[in-house]
């Protein structure tokens, strides 16, 4: 965005903050200079004057734009796993501001020595930085742990920039202990980790029980609903209740097992521990609306309300991911997406159709303070679509 350049939202109809504390903030607009969010409240409070781009949101609702804590790029905006180009784009189409890499694991021919993963992982970090497909903020460089790291490359790596871990287990380290090392040299220097959770995802994967996951202690319990295939219930609420790292529910997943981790969450009052992910690319796919569909599904198959549904997929994620966007909040970045319920949706309004299982309609995106995408190309339809105004 320009310097000095000034977004204002007008006519908001709700707005949705991705704070568990107070899920739906007062007012009916948002102010955004140079990407940040600078007001948010009644216009009649705020100054509106001198803007660059007013957005006329018909009252139509405000939220967060969508984190995928869990995804697999490998370059640019194609992925090599299901040969498919523009797969970042469609997600942004259902309202994914921002992804966070665990682990560039399509690279065909990725390397599995020392230097070699370390110089991937350096490399993708940059160019994601570098390139952010559609606008979107892809957070990637996560090499996968192999035998043989030692504190040095993890030193080396968070020298170089990389912040993140791929999923433990999808290399050579499966056991427990290596992995407790591993991740805390990671942590000494910085970079956050996250562990494959459950049975192989694909032929060469392996199983990762939760004595695995308790005992290497990553930040990110990842996919604890299993990618696909989940742990056994016993070891899942067992995972929830004995630490305190993040609980993350994908897409590619046992839906069954993420709403058992879901309520356990809740039963032990720690809703707050919850992110959502797809885990795509993956063997079944792309999810562009799979964000979407795990609120709706979360919220509607689990009976939490929608405004709740979605701080998973934007404050939470923020807060363990300690990522400057995902709440709407004076001083965070201007991530933004406008929905509304889609036409023809049943409920009186767009959070008791989400409740009632359906998907919101993606009106607008704004990432940075700026307009990314006007109506989605692949939600259903919004029943009314903001506007830019002259
Ligand atoms: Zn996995």
């Amino acid at each position: 965005m320009e310097q000095g350049s000034k977004l204002v939202i007008r006519n908001i109809g709700l707005i949705l903050s991705g704070k568990l504390e107070e899920p739906i903030l007062d007012g009916d607009c948002v102010v955004a200079v140079d990407g940040k969010t600078v007001a948010v409240g009644y216009e009649k409070d705020i100054d509106s004057e001198n803007s660059d781009t007013v957005v006329d949101a018909k009252g139509v609702a405000l939220s967060p734009g969508l984190i995928d804590s869990h995804v697999h790029p490998v370059i640019g905006d194609y992925t090599p796993r299901q040969q498919q180009l523009n797969w970042i784009d469609s997600c942004l189409h259902g309202g994914v501001t921002c992804m966070i890499s665990a682990g560039e694991v399509h690279a065909p021919g990725r390397p599995k020595d020392i230097v070699g993963l370390k110089a991937m992982a350096i490399a993708s970090q940059r160019w994601y930085e570098n390139f952010r497909p559609s606008g979107v903020k892809v957070l990637a460089g996560a090499p996968v742990l192999e035998e043989g790291m030692e504190e040095q490359d993890f030193k080396d790596l968070a020298d170089a920039g990389v912040t993140l871990l791929g999923e433990v287990g999808l290399g050579s380290v499966k056991a427990g202990e290596t992995a407790q090392q591993m991740v805390k040299w990671a942590r000494k220097y910085g970079i956050q980790s996250t562990i494959h959770t459950g049975g192989p995802s694909i032929p060469g994967s392996g199983l990762i029980d939760k004595d695995v996951v308790l005992e290497a202690d990553a930040d990110i319990i990842g996919h604890i609903n299993g990618g696909h295939t989940a742990l056994p219930d016993d070891q899942i609420t067992c995972l929830c209740e004995s630490c305190q790292r993040g609980i993350e529910i994908v897409h590619n997943g046992n839906e069954r097992a993420g709403l058992l981790a879901m309520r356990t969450a809740f039963e032990i009052g720690q809703s707050e521990r919850i992110i959502l992910g797809t885990d795509s690319p993956a063997g079944s796919g792309v999810q562009p609306l799979g964000i979407l569909r795990m609120i709706a599904m979360l919220s509607s198959l689990g009976d939490v309300p929608p405004e709740i549904a979605f701080c998973f997929a934007t404050g939470n994620t923020a807060r363990m991911r300690e990522l400057d966007c995902g709440t709407i909040e004076v001083g965070k970045s201007a991530d933004y997406i406008l929905i509304d319920k889609a036409q023809h949706a049943p409920g009186k309004d767009m959070l008791e159709s989400i409740h009632q299982g359906n998907l919101p309609g993606v009106g607008m995106t704004i990432i940075d303070g700026i307009i990314r995408s006007a109506r989605s190309r692949n939600t259903p339809p919004a029943t009314t679509l903001p506007e830019v105004a002259d």
